[in-house]
Order: C-alpha cells, then sequence, then structure tokens
C-alpha cells in the first residue's frame, strides 16, 4: 500500500483539532462526522489516482469549507439588470409587496385553508380564488394547480383519455424545460391528431379529423416563438364555433396569462384571457408567474361542467397548489380587481415603465459610476413564454469591459448580491427596467467597488 494512505489522519485526531470545535458547535455531531469520513474517502480515492496527499491543515480547512457551503443556501436573490421582464431561469415575475406579505402571513401560521368558517366543516381551498378568477376572465368556473404545465396534464387526462385531439401541427410545440405537446398528450393518456401543415393549417383541416372518438380541439399559444410569412391559423373563434357543432370542447392552452392590453406599450397584442372565454371555450390554461405577475401556478377557467370534472381526477390531488402561493396569487388577482395592477405588480410596472424614467435612472446610475459608463440604446425583452419577439425601447447603461467584459460580468454574477447583466460588443449592458427600486443601491455599490479595483 502506498504510504501516503497512512499518512492520513484518523477521523478522532480531525475531530479534536481547534477549528473543528467551530463546526461541532454549529452543526449536528452526526453531520460534521458524516462529511469528515465522506471527504477521507474522496481523498484516499484520489490519492490513488495519483495525486499528493493534502496535509492536515488543507484536509481541516476542506472540512470546514464543504459543511459551511452545504449549510450556505444555494438559492439566493439575483439583481436581475438583463433587460428581460420575465425570465423563465431567474424564477419569472417578481411579486407585489402586497403579495409577499399575505404569502408571508400565510407561511408562519395556521389558515382557514380548507375550513368553511360559518360551518367549521371541510371546504376547498379552490374557493379562495375561485370568485375571483370568474370575476375577472367571465369564466363560469376556476381551479388552481401547481402550474401551466400540470394545467394542461389534467385537462387532458381527466377529458381525453383512451380519445382523441386535434393540434395544429404549427401547435405541436415545445415551449422550453422539457415541456412538449406530444409528450403530454402521450403521457395524459389522450391521442394527438395533428392536423395541417407546420405553416398553414384551415378550419377544414381540423373538421376533416373529427371522428367520433374525438374528444377536444386545442390550441396552443406559441409562446416562444412567431412564424412569419407564408403561415396561417385558425383563429379561436372559428374553433369554437366548429367545436360547438359537433359538440367538441376547444382547450385553449394561452400559456401567458395575460389580463390587460398590451397593445398600450406599444406591443403585439398577446391573446387574453377575458377574449378566450367570450369565445366560448370550454378551458383556458394559464400559467400565473408570467404576464399575470403571481407567483408559480397554473390555472384553469371555463365552463363549470368541465371544471367539476377535472376537480374530481386523481391527478387533482397530485398537482394541487400550497397555501402559501393561494394567498399570494388571491392577491395578485384582487390587484387587477382594483384597477392598480399597473402600479403594484413589477412585471407590469416595468412594461409600462416610461422611457423618461428609465433614462432618468441610466444617468443617475452613470453619474455614481463615474467615467466609465455611458447611457446607450437598447430594447427591453418581455420574454417568459409571451410576446415572443416583443421588444420595448430602452435605455442600457454601458460599462467598457477594456478587453475583460466577461471577467466583469462572471464576478457581477458570482457574488452576492449576485447581478446578471448582458455582454455585447466588449459592453456590460445593465437594464434599470428590470431592475427593482430598493435594488439600486446595493448594485450600485458593487459596481464601483468592482470598477475601482
Ligand atoms: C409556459 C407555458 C407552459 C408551461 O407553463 P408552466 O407554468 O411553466 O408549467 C405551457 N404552455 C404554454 C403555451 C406556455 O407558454
Amino acid at each position: 500500500m502506498d504510504s501516503s494512505f497512512r499518512h492520513l489522519p484518523s477521523v478522532d485526531r480531525l475531530i479534536s483539532d481547534q477549528r473543528m470545535q467551530r463546526l461541532e458547535e454549529e452543526y449536528s455531531h452526526h453531520f460534521v462526522l458524516q462529511i469528515v469520513r465522506q471527504h477521507l474517502e474522496e481523498v484516499r480515492l484520489h490519492i490513488a489516482q495519483g495525486e499528493p496527499a493534502p496535509s492536515f491543515d488543507q484536509l481541516v480547512e476542506s472540512i470546514c469549507e464543504r459543511l459551511d457551503s452545504l449549510a450556505e443556501p444555494s438559492l439566493r436573490p439575483v439583481i436581475n439588470a438583463t433587460g428581460v421582464l420575465l425570465h423563465t431561469n431567474l424564477g419569472r415575475a417578481p411579486l407585489s409587496q402586497e403579495a409577499v406579505v399575505a404569502m408571508e402571513r400565510s407561511a408562519k401560521g395556521y389558515t382557514n385553508l380548507e375550513i368553511d368558517m360559518d360551518s367549521g366543516k371541510r371546504g376547498s381551498r379552490q374557493v379562495h380564488i375561485q370568485s375571483l378568477l370568474c370575476q375577472l376572465t367571465g369564466a363560469e368556473a376556476a381551479l388552481v394547480v401547481n402550474n401551466n404545465a400540470s394545467a394542461v396534464l389534467l385537462a387532458l387526462s381527466a377529458l381525453a383519455k383512451g380519445k382523441e385531439v386535434i393540434v395544429s401541427r404549427g401547435q405541436a410545440v415545445e415551449i422550453g424545460g422539457g415541456f412538449r405537446i406530444p409528450s403530454v398528450m402521450r403521457q395524459s393518456g389522450a391521442k394527438l391528431v395533428e392536423v395541417g401543415t407546420t405553416n398553414r393549417t384551415y378550419l377544414s383541416d381540423y373538421e376533416e379529423a373529427v371522428t367520433p372518438r374525438t374528444a377536444a380541439l386545442l390550441r396552443v399559444h406559441s409562446s416562444n416563438f412567431r412564424v412569419v410569412g407564408f403561415a396561417q391559423s385558425v383563429a379561436i373563434e372559428e374553433l369554437t364555433q366548429l367545436g360547438e357543432r359537433y359538440g367538441l370542447p376547444v382547450l385553449d392552452d394561452l400559456g401567458s396569462g395575460c389580463l390587460l392590453d398590451t397593445g398600450r406599450f406599444g406591443l403585439d397584442p398577446e391573446p387574453m384571457v377575458q377574449q378566450s372565454i367570450a369565445t366560448g371555450v370550454g378551458l383556458a390554461m394559464f400559467s400565473a408567474d408570467k404576464l399575470l405577475g403571481g407567483p408559480q401556478a397554473g390555472i384553469m377557467v371555463g365552463q363549470g361542467p368541465l371544471v367539476a370534472k377535472l376537480q374530481r381526477h386523481p391527478l387533482a390531488r397530485a398537482v394541487r397548489i400550497d397555501k402559501i402561493r393561494l394567498a399570494g396569487l388571491a392577491v395578485t388577482l384582487i390587484h387587477y380587481l382594483k384597477g392598480e395592477a399597473d402600479t403594484k405588480i413589477p412585471v407590469w410596472r416595468m412594461l409600462s415603465m416610461p422611457l423618461e424614467e428609465i433614462e432618468e435612472r441610466a444617468q443617475k446610475w452613470c453619474h455614481f459610476l463615474g467615467g466609465a459608463a455611458s447611457i446607450v440604446g437598447g430594447d427591453s425583452v418581455v420574454g417568459g413564454g409571451s410576446l415572443p419577439g416583443g421588444t420595448l425601447p430602452t435605455r442600457l447603461v454601458a460599462i467598457r469591459g477594456r478587453g475583460k467584459v466577461k471577467e466583469l460580468a462572471d464576478k457581477l454574477r458570482r457574488e452576492s448580491p449576485m447581478v446578471i447583466g448582458r455582454t455585447e460588443n466588449n459592453l456590460l449592458l445593465l437594464d434599470p427596467r428590470t431592475v427593482l427600486p430598493e435594488e439600486e443601491g446595493a448594485l450600485l455599490t458593487r459596481l464601483r467597488n468592482i470598477l475601482s479595483h
């Protein structure tokens, strides 16, 4: 045996080192031992592969680091200076102050989640958002689940298992993160019947595919791409008329739950939930954490009998929403009811932020950062599976990288508070639109510290 193995200290000797005493005080003895053993095991493997044995001090230090980094939550806040409003990798919509307060309250203690306080009997958690959703969208009934992917899976499983669902070939899409319409369809036990071509689908294509086994017509919003040029799709109105003629519900996967008109901000119109309901779809499904601006959830609104069927399906229990997000969602919906979504919900505040306000903030940042920064024009992007290609003119704070823009971006991203921007043409670009006002101070101090070195 290589003598290096014998040079490794025993577990007991390591544990009794002065520096390890801190670990013993801070962490459970059981886990200190476990980490020490795991670490020694790995070191032995490395030595067997020809690496030199670490010194006693090195061993102690790596063990301390290992345990400390395990105890440091790796999920942390990030300052989003990318200008992408709904960034799936950054957790999509930031929440309103009021929603955060409601979620904290709900998290801290007990709630009347499933108790009817009048009778004292068991109730449904859905009552807390049902009337709100019905008022806001015009639907008869509503159900909230874990996310939109589970909403689509639940709808197909409960309404079309063992039957056929007709979808335009141009809408059998992948949204990202593994959500693909054909796979979800297979999982639900429904049979996908694709009609039309990638770029053009006509109403007659749907009609010709209707059989006695057809359970529904599905429309999927192409959330993250746009077909331009020689393209044709069937309007939701026509699809619902066809559905009515054959007694088939239209299931509308809207992706982003947009309740306000995006046209006001010079953006393309995003399909709105109310419109979909008004045309008579059976079910409209959408995410709560995209343009709606709430916590992660999947919202289903539509015809009473269909929603009742979903509610009774065993999968509904498997994908149910928790009390914390339910509380945040209710408060987010109330912002719409009060007509204050533009000012209270961060995503809508960002969308509606006047260019002058962005310019003013950019000037303030440049002034603080001195000569290293300047203002350039550019675009913010809505992102997150809504308004494909939709951009808003913005002002960017550009920091010259002097050949080291990648190092600068890496540094900003790696240390706390973590900041993410864009890099382009040897410039680091920061968009004030997506930086929350309360984050500005921390961002600027960090930037100034990095730039002064
Ligand atoms: C985003 C999106 C989904 C998935 O929604 P999650 O809430 O992320 O599960 C499904 N369908 C469409 C059309 C989408 O845009």
